[in-house]
């Protein structure tokens, strides 16, 4: 069985507590992202697994075998696990060829067959990641999006059972980020192996991962499937931190509807279809920017009233600032839902 297991970890730099009694367990052939402010102890934790630091107390089980506590640690190359970091770290004085050879020749447990073909093995895992025939290249003669391909294809050539990723493509543009993601969830399909996926940025957690586990000074605030994450957060900071929730004021007439009053304006019921964590029944409504509808305002109608205040046009959506009572919302809608500035508006949540 492949699969890693964090127990009870945790980790101490001096009078730092970088983590608090981390339980973790990483399925095999499970994605799983770690998202979270920066400091939060995330690069810490993926270090940990590497081997490149041990625990200050607990242990690290990779593939039913202890491998780190407080007074062993097995070292990086003898643990089957490939690793991308932000930087890329390619070594500039070898080519292409020989950066992905590398691993082949100075990790254990490479299989026979790559050891004693190498050129075959290299080329295949070129062209996986569409760098076919660039073996002889050097790392200066690259593209950002191109070193980062080679630095993916060196972290999996010797078939790790674990590949750690801190950050891999915050170096690289918008346009290249996206296509990148495409091609690690492709890798990840093709090879079937276990991924831990270092990242602050929400939407490619929530693009890539089967499951997230959100980070807050050192311990896990909450970790579940992206629309858990989304749609079910467990407290104020996941509902702020992933999805950018507005924290809207009322209180609940029964379990399933919830009143919005605002002064001088009739109270309007919102129905909620969806099992909703305790948090979400308190006295604050989290509601995600997607879970707001506009309509064009009546006179006389019943309801709730706002008012833009700002709009933003983001391609597929627009994104509006609507000013409800004391409140401001941000809401999202498709480009077919046409306001301006000034305009009143009818809401309607439908979370
Ligand atoms: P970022 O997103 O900024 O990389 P992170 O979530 O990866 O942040 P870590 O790098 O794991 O956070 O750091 C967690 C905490 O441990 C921070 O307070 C950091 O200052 C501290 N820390 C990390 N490494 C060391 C070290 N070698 N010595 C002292 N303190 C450290």
């Amino acid at each position: 069985m492949n699969e890693a297991r964090v127990m009870g970890v945790s980790k101490r730099f001096g009078e730092v507590v970088a983590l608090h009694r981390i339980d973790l367990h990483i399925g095999k052939g499970e994605f799983v992202a770690l998202l979270g402010p920066s400091g939060c102890g995330k690069t810490t934790l993926l270090r940990l697994l590497a081997g490149f630091e041990s625990p200050s107390s607990g242990e690290i089980w990779l593939n039913q075998e202890l491998v780190a506590d407080q007074d062993r640690r097995m070292p990086p190359e003898q643990r089957r696990i490939g690793m991308v970091f932000q930087s890329f770290a390619l070594w500039p004085h070898l080519t292409v060829y020989d950066n992905v050879a590398f691993p082949l020749r100075h990790q254990q447990h490479v299989p026979e067959e790559y050891k004693q073909n190498p050129r075959a093995r290299v080329a295949q895992m070129l062209e996986m990641v569409g760098l076919g025939g660039m073996e002889k290249r050097y790392p200066s003669q690259l593209s950002g999006g191109q070193k980062q391909r080679v630095a993916l294809a060196r972290a999996i050539v010797f078939n790790p059972t674990l590949l750690l990723m801190d950050e891999p493509l915050s170096s690289l543009d918008a346009e290249l980020r996206i296509q990148m993601r495409k091609e690690i969830q492709h890798i990840h399909r093709e090879l079937g192996t276990s991924i831990v996926y270092v990242t602050h940025d929400q939407s490619e957690a929530l693009a890539m991962a089967d499951k997230i586990i959100v980070m807050r000074g050192g311990r896990i605030e909450q970790a579940g499937t992206p629309h858990e994450i989304y749609y079910e957060p467990q407290s104020p900071f996941v509902a702020k931190f992933v999805g950018r929730a507005n924290f809207v004021k009322g209180s609940w007439a029964d379990s399933s509807t919830f009143l919005l009053e605002r002064k001088g304006q009739t109270s309007l019921p919102v129905r909620v279809s969806q099992d909703l964590t305790p948090f979400q029944r308190e006295q604050v409504l989290p509601v995600r920017p997607d879970q707001i509808r506009l309509h064009p305002w009546h006179d006389g109608q019943d309801g709730v009233k706002g008012r833009v205040q700002h709009v933003q046009f983001q391609g597929r959506e627009l994104l509006y600032s609507i000013q409800v009572g004391e409140e401001e919302w941000e809401v999202s809608t498709d480009i077919a839902t046409r306001f301006a500035y000034g305009d009143q508006v009818a809401v309607e949540l439908v979370v």
